[in-house]
């Protein structure tokens, strides 16, 4: 099964969403709008985990305005690991110097703001785990891009995956089959327990992101 074709955003916001700073390659983020395009609004709103300064919203959130949902965009906004100074992902201009750690909701905000996505881009900021504990809303789509360590992917599989709406896309980034080319803990602990449940299934792929839809029923004995 293939999705929709077009990418669902104008060129004006593909450009706005390529210019955006963070971490995903512009054929990876069309497929994620692509993706996004096909989600069927009425099972609830988008949500992603990991917004950083707001790239991937900026590929997301046209989608939902029209679509007439929103996304909900969820990160502590104090990096990742590989985020933190001396790593390789540091960016020294996102450290708040009265805090001495990174924060990058001043830039998110921003980039939501200069998107013209303030009505339809909500930020939730705290821990995944923390805000997926008391989550109900069923989703369209859920898109996670948040911590790469074992144990927080693994809680972000277990605290969010559920939420998907039958018949709902889960959305995977930074999904490597070989260590060669990334870490492992998106493609250990989200992409294939999710598949190897029986409750999703592959639909899209591009690059190291992959589109899974959730089953409308488990198959009997699951
Ligand atoms: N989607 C973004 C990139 C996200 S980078 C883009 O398009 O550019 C990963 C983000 O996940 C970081 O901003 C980090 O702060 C956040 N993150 C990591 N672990 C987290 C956790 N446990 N709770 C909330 N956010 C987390
Ligand atoms: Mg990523």
């Amino acid at each position: 099964m293939s999705l929709p074709a077009p990418a669902g955003l104008t060129p004006d916001e593909l450009a706005r969403a390529r210019a955006a700073r963070g971490f995903m390659p512009d054929d990876e983020g069309e497929a994620l709008a692509r993706a996004a395009a096909g989600a069927d609004p009425a099972l609830g709103p988008f949500l992603e985990v990991g917004s950083y300064c707001g790239k991937s919203a900026c590929y997301l959130g046209p989608v939902a305005a029209r679509a007439g949902t929103v996304l909900y965009s969820l990160d502590h906004h104090r990096g990742s690991e590989e985020n933190q100074p001396g790593w390789e992902w540091h960016e020294p201009d996102l450290v708040d110097p009265e805090v001495g750690r990174i924060d990058t909701l001043p830039r998110f905000r921003r980039t939501i703001h200069d998107a013209g996505l303030e009505e339809v881009v909500v930020a939730l900021v705290g821990p995944s785990p923390v805000v997926a504990r008391h989550w109900a809303t069923p989703l369209s789509l859920l898109f996670i891009d948040g911590g790469h360590g074992a144990e927080v992917a693994r809680a972000d599989h277990d605290g969010w995956t559920p939420n998907v709406a039958p018949g709902g896309l889960l959305v995977i980034h930074d999904v490597f089959t070989d260590p060669a080319l990334g870490g492992q803990a998106p493609y250990d602990q989200i992409y294939r327990p999710a598949v190897e449940s029986g409750r999703f299934t592959e639909i899209d792929a591009c690059g190291s992101l992959r589109v899974l839809r959730r089953a409308l029923q488990l198959a009997a004995g699951r």
